[in-house]
């Protein structure tokens, strides 16, 4: 089972639960502007609509949010992504053999983990 994240637009004071996505994109648009909704990376309690307060507090939170810990988790990813490449650079020197061949499979495939979540909302490209 998957874990819940509470994503808000703080904008029109609306939350949604639903699974924990570590940041990547989601489909999960506020219901009143259609927004994107920010996944918190943590659990914290959503104030009520009049609560204007507690929103302009989990806005700021959201911001702050924004311009520091989603770039320090894309460079802890590339960071990730550059020592595996490094890894698979060293396998790929060894003599090729069934267990090397496996070993770089896995090293790839952690590769494109680290890559999925370093995509944050910030580096997210439009296509429409
Ligand atoms: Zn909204």
């Amino acid at each position: 089972m998957k874990a819940k994240r509470t994503y808000v637009c703080t904008t029109c004071k609306t939350s949604k639960r639903a699974d924990v996505a570590y940041g990547k994109d989601t489909p999960y648009r506020c219901p009143i502007c259609h927004g994107k909704l920010f996944e918190l990376p943590q659990n914290r309690n959503i104030p009520r609509q009049a609560e204007n307060d507690e929103w302009q507090r989990l806005r700021i939170a959201v911001l702050k949010m924004e311009s520091e810990l989603i770039p320090r988790m894309k460079a802890a990813a590339q960071e990730r992504i550059a020592k595996i490449d490094c890894q698979i650079a060293g396998l790929l020197k060894k003599t090729p053999s069934e267990e090397r061949d496996t070993k770089i499979g896995k090293l790839r495939w952690r590769r494109r983990e680290a890559e999925a979540e370093g995509i944050g909302p910030s580096s997210e490209i439009k296509k429409n």
